[in-house]
């Protein structure tokens, strides 16, 4: 049954024509966030080919089926017109129009009802003129609310049965988003109470159903307004609402199967996700790029409606001053363009023109500006071309800094800083490079995983960071006092003072440990009987060798040369490539280099390279591939990098996604062409290991590179064939499943039995169960993020290579990488 919230109902509104009329109630569904704005499109093309006048002053437009997928939520809107306003040819003159979005056939009962309603001219004439939102609320849906709903309202929910949670975790995020999610597609009214105590949530609201800490074996009444939705909503918890039920229970915990090494004892709720960078901090929770903002059309004066608007564009251009300067001196001119840009976009003078105009016919000043944006952004969306799409997000950035001020809504200062956890749905690579690291305290996403760039970013900076948490934690109000334990892959949210005490004492032992690690972070790398395993660092920057040097590194192990490219809006040039290798190369001095050649594609996304969108963009033309096929952006590469080569022996090449033989001996062609080009001798040369066929081809390669890289974190994705962004399988996608250490296995014997040398620079050599393991296979260089180096050089420094090649042994023949990880626990 489709529910009439009160907001989805104008009561008394005007009209200047049908298609304004139709404009203001698809504004009420997408202002709920029922559908897409653009959904009005649909609306406004339905009634070129038929009208929507149903008889008797009532109109139910709904949009095409082709705009069906604008739709997030069936809903409808109720606009009265006591005046009525003319619909179609014959001069209908309409006072009531129902806004009809339907994913499915929901919405039939509405119009069933609304039949009735036809035929009953009083009822007509009363819903037409009535000031009570209660009385349009019983006739569409046959049930009126209570005057004032008090929250117990939906306790008394006809429909009961009594469950056993069966999920070993108990209720975390991750089943109680599926519950909330799948009650909401239901349109039921779900309630659950436990029997203990007589403490009840409504299944809509996951803070609420994790406040009742249901855990495995709790019973508890899930009650409901419907049968089917009862029988729905049981069968779903009873299937363990997307949780493995098999898991053991102690093998439970965090993601990966991390036992947490600290846990509160009273917290308000526990949200859980996958770890993606260690660390415990305290603070409050920040939301980025909040919810959506609810825009209303609240008619005035026109004349103190321009004011608002004037008066918002004014304060807008001054807080992006603000951040243009702040960003200048932080990051640099390049960046600073982007909100120079901003504005321009800010003062585009159609723009405000046509919001204007809009606001003189009557509306208000938000829900004109939101109105003539929107337009804009829908028509640079739907052009599908990558750049323009760029656009529609700066335009979309801007709106929404506009209408945060006419809303009064606070400010997202999400790359801004302030001490804050921050919570979003997704970041994206260069949203998280732009995060600033002084003020962030870490951050939690409701997607992606653990080994995203994004996630490789945070452990870059030095976050603790957790992803694939679920879309409930978007419902965490900004400023809620909360723990986040990265290494846990949790989020604990209004702990209590004990818990609080206890989290700063668990911090003042790791502070401990760190400091220790530290202290000998300038040790070269070795296991405790003295075999040498190379430390180095993932970097991309040459701004950031310093300080990676200062954490202990004894190289770049690698250079992802793609973010050279991500963190600004054009192709950068030959030379200012080289001089970027170059301020590497030197800040290393002897040390050594690895550059890495282009990986774009996948994940990483470069939107003004006019690349061709593509189904599976992970198996497309990302890497090396990308490369063969654009020289333009290949050939500059290489010559900057020969160029420097040449005056620096440190500087090594290495090949991303190599899948074949013949992939390799193509690309060390191109480098043996411009290498004579320039007159450059040799440059060691390496390939990545991440795709299963170039581990299995190691043995033929082994003979043609001087050294192989392993990337853990495409290798895993690609063995397991799981996506390492997809959040329900973030907890399967681990490096230490037996079927990738008996790939790196494979990979490490060949090069052995040829002389070469074989690192890993994915995720899994900057984890400490992944260093160890790695370096019992023979992996001898381990890259890793800054911040990891002390600790994967203290964690080595306590074992000696015979008890670590044991230790690989035994976890080949382990059944799971949880087992894996076992090994390893006292
Ligand atoms: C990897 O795949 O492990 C790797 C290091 O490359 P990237 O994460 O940049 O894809
Ligand atoms: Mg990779």
């Amino acid at each position: 049954m489709i529910e009439l919230p009160e907001q989805l109902i104008r009561l008394g509104a005007q009209a200047a024509s049908k298609d304004d009329a139709i404009r203001q109630v698809a504004a009420l569904l997408a202002g709920a966030g029922n559908t897409d704005p653009a959904y009005l499109q649909g609306m406004l093309a339905r009634e070129t080919q038929a009208n929507t006048y149903l008889g008797s002053g009532i109109a139910i437009p709904h949009g095409t089926p082709d705009t069906r997928h604008l739709i997030h939520r069936t809903g409808i809107a109720v606009l009265q017109l006591p005046q009525g306003v003319s619909w179609g040819e014959g001069g209908e003159q309409v006072r009531l129009v129902v806004g009809i979005a339907a994913a499915s056939d929901e919405h039939l009962d509405i119009l069933r009802r609304l039949t009735r309603v036809l035929s009953d001219d009083d009822l007509v004439e009363r819903l037409s003129t009535t000031r009570s939102p209660a009385d349009l609320q019983e006739a569409l849906t046959g049930t009126r609310p209570p005057a004032a709903a008090p929250a117990a309202a939906t306790a008394s929910l006809p429909f009961s049965a009594q469950v056993t949670l069966p999920n070993p975790l108990g209720m975390h995020a991750r089943p109680g988003t599926a519950l909330a999610g799948l009650v909401r597609k239901l349109g039921a009214r779900v309630r659950l109470t436990r029997h203990d105590s007589s403490q009840s949530a409504d299944a809509l609201r996951l803070m609420e159903i994790l406040s009742l800490g249901l855990t495995r074996g709790t019973t508890f009444t899930v009650s409901a307004d419907s049968e089917s939705a009862l029988r729905a909503v049981t069968d779903a918890i009873r299937a363990g609402l997307g949780d493995d039920l098999s898991a053991p229970q102690a093998a439970q915990t965090a993601g990966q199967g991390r036992v947490p090494e600290w846990q509160p004892t009273q917290v308000g709720a526990t949200i859980e996700g996958v770890p993606a960078a260690d660390g415990l901090v305290i603070g409050e929770t920040r939301q980025y790029a909040a919810r959506e903002l609810n825009v209303t059309d609240q008619p005035g004066d026109p004349g103190e409606a321009a004011k608002q608007l004037d008066s918002a564009l004014t304060d807008a251009r001054g807080e992006l001053d603000t951040l243009i300067s702040r960003t200048r001196a932080q990051y640099g001119e390049d960046k600073a363009a982007i909100f120079a840009a901003h504005q321009e976009l800010l003062g585009d003078e159609g723009v405000v023109q046509d919001a204007v105009n809009l606001i003189l016919d009557g509306h208000g000043a938000a829900w004109a500006y939101q109105w003539v944006t929107q337009e804009r952004i829908s028509q640079l969306q739907k052009l599908d071309d990558p750049t323009l799409a760029a656009r529609a997000a700066d335009l979309s950035d801007v709106q929404r800094r506009v209408l945060r001020r006419l809303l009064g809504v606070g400010e997202e200062r999400a790359y801004e800083g302030g001490p804050a956890i921050l919570l979003a749905a997704d970041l994206t690579p260069s949203d998280t490079a732009r995060l600033g690291p002084d003020a962030l305290l870490g951050f939690v996403t409701a997607q992606g995983g653990p080994t995203s760039h994004t996630a490789i970013i945070a452990r870059g900076l030095g976050l603790p960071a957790v992803v694939a948490a679920g879309t409930g934690l978007l419902d965490v109000p900004d400023g809620t006092p909360a723990i986040l334990d990265g290494s846990a892959g949790r989020l604990y949210l209004n702990p209590s003072e004990a818990d609080l005490q206890s989290a700063r004492d668990r911090q003042g032992v790791l502070n401990a440990e760190r400091d220790r690690a530290r202290a000998a972070r300038h040790e070269p790398g070795a296991t405790r009987d003295g075999t040498p395993v190379e430390i180095a660092a993932n970097i991309n920057r040459a701004a950031d060798a310093a300080s990676a040097l200062d954490a202990g590194a004894q190289g770049v192990g690698l250079m992802r040369t793609e973010f050279l490219f991500l963190e600004r809006d054009s192709v950068p040039s030959e030379d200012e490539q080289e001089r970027e290798y170059r301020a590497m190369a030197q800040a290393m001095g002897e040390r050594p280099l690895i550059i890495r050649t282009l990986d774009i594609g996948g994940d990483k996304e470069v939107p003004y390279l006019g690349l061709e969108r593509e189904d599976n963009s992970f198996l497309g033309l990302r890497g090396i591939r990308l490369c063969f096929e654009r020289p333009d952006l290949f050939m500059p590469q290489l010559r900057a990098i020969a160029r420097v080569a040449k005056d620096h022996p440190n500087v090594h090449v290495m090949f991303p996604m190599i899948s074949t033989l013949e992939d390799f001996r193509r690309a060390r062609a191109v480098l043996d062409g411009v290498r004579e080009e320039l007159g450059v001798a040799r440059i060691p040369l390496g390939v990545m290991i991440e795709v299963p066929s170039a581990a299995l081809l190691a043995p033929l390669l082994a003979a043609e590179v001087d050294f192989f890289s392993v990337g853990t974190n495409d290798l895993t994705q690609y063995t397991l064939a799981m996506d390492r962004l997809h959040p329900q399988l973030a907890r399967q996608t681990d490096a230490m499943h037996p079927a990738v250490l008996q790939l790196i296995k494979l990979t490490v014997d060949a090069a052995e039995a040829h002389g070469k040398w074989v690192g890993v620079c994915g995720g899994a050599a900057g984890d400490e169960v992944g260093a160890l393991i790695l370096t019992g296979l023979g992996v001898r260089e381990l890259s890793v993020s800054p911040p990891q180096i002390p600790a994967v050089k203290a964690a080595l420094r306590q074992h000696d290579l015979p008890a670590l090649r044991d230790l690989a042994a035994r976890a080949l023949t382990q059944p799971n990488a949880e087992a894996v990880r076992a090994l390893l626990r006292p």
